[in-house]
C-alpha cells in the first residue's frame, strides 16, 4: 500500500451503499495508490494473456455486461462501444496497426476524477487500457497524463507490471491546458508535440497517431472497462465519478449511481435539499441551470433539462450568487484559455466575455438584449473544438433558465458583477486535488502556463 498522508483535505465519498467497495471506481482505500497485488487479489488483469484472436477478443468485450450501454466519461458521452468498433473496421484495412490511448488530461477546472483514477487506481486504469488494445489487436498504448503525480503513479504501476504485459505502453505529458484533452488535440500531441485540436474529418479511427487508426478514450471510460471485466461484475456504468464544489464547501469527489436525483446528492452534500441553487454542471461545459431536485444525474437526464454532464462535475451556485456573474467568469476562462487558432472563437469569447461583464454597469445604447440570444444561436459548430459550443450552451442556458436575473441587470446593473473574486476572476472556480505525498508542488491554482497554449 502506498499512502498519501497528504490527501485527506479533499474529502471523498462513496454514497448510497458504494462505500468502501473493491468494485467500485474509487476503490477501498481512498487516496492510497493500489498496488498490483492488491488489483490482481481483487480479479484485476484477467484478460492479461492475449488468448484467441483479436476478433473474439473484442466480442468477448462487447459482451461484458453494461457494455453496450457505456458512454464516455471525457465529455462528449459518445458511446464507447461503436467508437471502439469504429477503430476496429478502420484497423481492418488500415497499413498500419492501430493504437490506444488513455486520456487523462483532465484539462476541465472543476474536475479532478481522472487525476484522482491515475494517482491511486492506475492498475484499473491500465487493466481497461490493457483490455481494449488486446480487442484491437494494438500493440503499442499511451497514457496521456498532465498531472504530474498522476504520471508517477502510472510509471510505478507500469514498473510492477513489468514484461507481463504484450503491450508497449508509453507514459506522455501533456500540456496542462483546457483544449489538451480534446481528442484531435491528444492525437496532434502524441504526433508532433502541438497540443490544439485540428478540424474534422479526420477522425482519430480514421486517421490518428502518425497516421494509425486510434482509439482515444477518456480513463474513467477505462477504469468502467476494467471494472465490467472483474468477477461479480457490475454493470459498466453503472456508476460515475462526480467532483462536486460550491456552497462554500471544500469540493468532494463522489461515486455515484447513475441516475440518481440531484436531490439526494444535496442531502448528502450539503445535510439539506433546497431549491435555492444553480449548478455549473459537467464543468464549464454543460451550462448552468437550477438544481431541480428531481434532475437525474446521466447524460440522458440532464440533456433532457437543456444541460450537459459532460464530465460528470457539478458546482453548486448558492442564492443570491449572481450567475450573470458566474457566466461572465466563465467566458472570461475561455476568452484567456482557448487554443488561439480559430479567429470566430478568440473574437467571440473575448467580446461576450466583455460584454457579460459590463452587465453590472450596463452602457446606454447597447442592444445587449438582442446580442447575447444571437451568440448563443451563432457560435454552436464554430471552431475546431467544442469550446464555441460550451459558451453557446452557458449562454442558452442563462437566457432561458435565468431570464429575470438578466432583464434586472439590463434595467438597473449589479453590484455582484462588479466585484472581482481574486485574480484570476474566474479563481474561485478552480478545484484541485491535495499534493501527492512524493510531488508537493502540485497543490496550485490550475492555471496553464500561458507560452504552452499558443505553441
Ligand atoms: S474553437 Fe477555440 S478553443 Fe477550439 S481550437 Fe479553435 S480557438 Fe481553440
Amino acid at each position: 500500500m502506498v499512502v498519501d498522508p497528504l490527501a485527506s483535505p479533499f474529502a471523498l465519498h462513496e454514497t448510497y451503499g458504494w462505500r468502501g467497495d473493491d468494485r467500485g471506481l474509487l476503490g477501498a482505500t481512498p487516496f492510497v495508490r493500489e498496488t498490483r497485488d492488491e488489483y490482481t487479489s481483487r480479479g484485476g488483469y484477467r484478460n492479461l494473456s492475449r488468448s484467441g484472436t483479436a476478433a473474439d477478443r473484442l466480442e468477448r468485450l462487447a459482451g461484458a455486461p453494461g457494455m453496450g450501454n457505456l458512454l464516455g466519461r471525457g465529455g462528449a458521452a459518445f458511446p464507447t462501444l461503436v467508437k471502439i468498433r469504429a477503430v476496429a473496421r478502420g484497423a481492418a484495412t488500415a497499413s498500419a496497426p492501430p493504437t490506444v490511448v488513455a486520456n487523462g488530461a483532465e484539462g476541465e477546472p472543476l474536475s479532478v476524477k481522472d487525476r484522482y483514477l491515475l494517482r491511486y487506481r492506475p492498475h484499473l486504469v491500465l487493466d481497461g487500457l490493457l483490455t481494449v488494445a488486446a480487442a484491437l489487436g494494438a500493440t503499442e498504448a499511451y497514457v496521456y497524463v498532465a498531472d504530474t503525480a498522476a504520471r508517477s503513479a502510472v510509471r510505478a504501476a507500469l514498473t510492477e507490471l513489468g514484461d507481463s504485459i504484450a503491450t508497449v505502453v508509453h507514459v506522455f505529458a501533456a500540456q496542462d491546458t483546457y483544449v489538451a484533452g480534446e481528442e484531435t488535440a491528444v492525437v496532434r500531441a502524441l504526433t508532433t508535440g502541438i497540443a490544439r485540436p485540428t478540424d474534422k474529418p479526420p477522425r482519430p479511427f480514421q486517421v490518428g497517431v502518425r497516421g494509425a487508426p486510434t482509439l482515444v478514450l477518456n480513463v474513467e471510460t477505462l477504469a468502467c472497462v476494467a471494472l465490467a471485466g472483474l468477477p461479480d461484475a457490475r454493470p459498466a456504468g453503472g456508476t460515475f465519478l462526480a467532483t462536486v464544489s460550491g456552497a462554500g464547501r471544500p469540493p468532494r469527489l463522489y461515486e455515484l449511481p447513475t441516475g440518481l436525483p440531484l436531490g439526494e446528492l444535496l442531502r448528502e452534500h450539503l445535510g439539506r435539499e433546497d431549491s435555492g441553487f444553480n449548478v455549473l454542471i459537467g464543468g464549464f461545459f454543460g451550462g448552468l441551470i437550477p438544481a431541480w431536485p428531481d434532475l437525474e444525474l446521466s447524460h440522458h437526464g440532464v440533456r433532457r433539462r437543456g444541460g450537459g454532464l459532460g464530465c460528470g462535475s457539478l458546482h453548486l451556485l448558492e442564492a443570491p450568487a449572481c450567475p450573470v456573474k458566474v457566466a461572465a467568469d466563465v467566458v472570461a476562462y475561455y476568452a484567456r484559455h482557448n487554443a488561439g487558432q480559430c479567429g470566430m472563437c478568440m473574437a467571440s469569447s473575448a467580446g461576450i466575455a466583455a460584454t457579460l461583464a459590463e452587465l453590472g454597469r450596463p452602457r446606454p445604447g447597447v442592444p445587449y438584449a438582442e446580442l447575447l440570444p444571437r451568440w448563443a444561436a451563432q457560435l454552436r459548430g464554430r471552431g475546431a473544438c467544442a469550446v464555441p459550443d460550451a459558451i453557446a450552451g452557458l449562454l442558452r442556458t442563462l437566457l432561458h433558465h435565468h431570464p429575470q436575473q438578466v432583464t434586472r441587470h439590463l434595467a438597473a446593473g449589479c453590484p455582484q458583477c462588479g466585484q472581482v473574486e481574486g485574480d484570476p476572476r474566474w479563481g474561485h472556480l478552480l478545484v484541485t486535488l491535495p499534493p501527492s505525498a512524493d510531488e508537493p508542488t502540485i497543490a496550485r491554482a490550475r492555471e496553464p502556463v500561458p507560452s504552452a497554449m499558443g505553441s
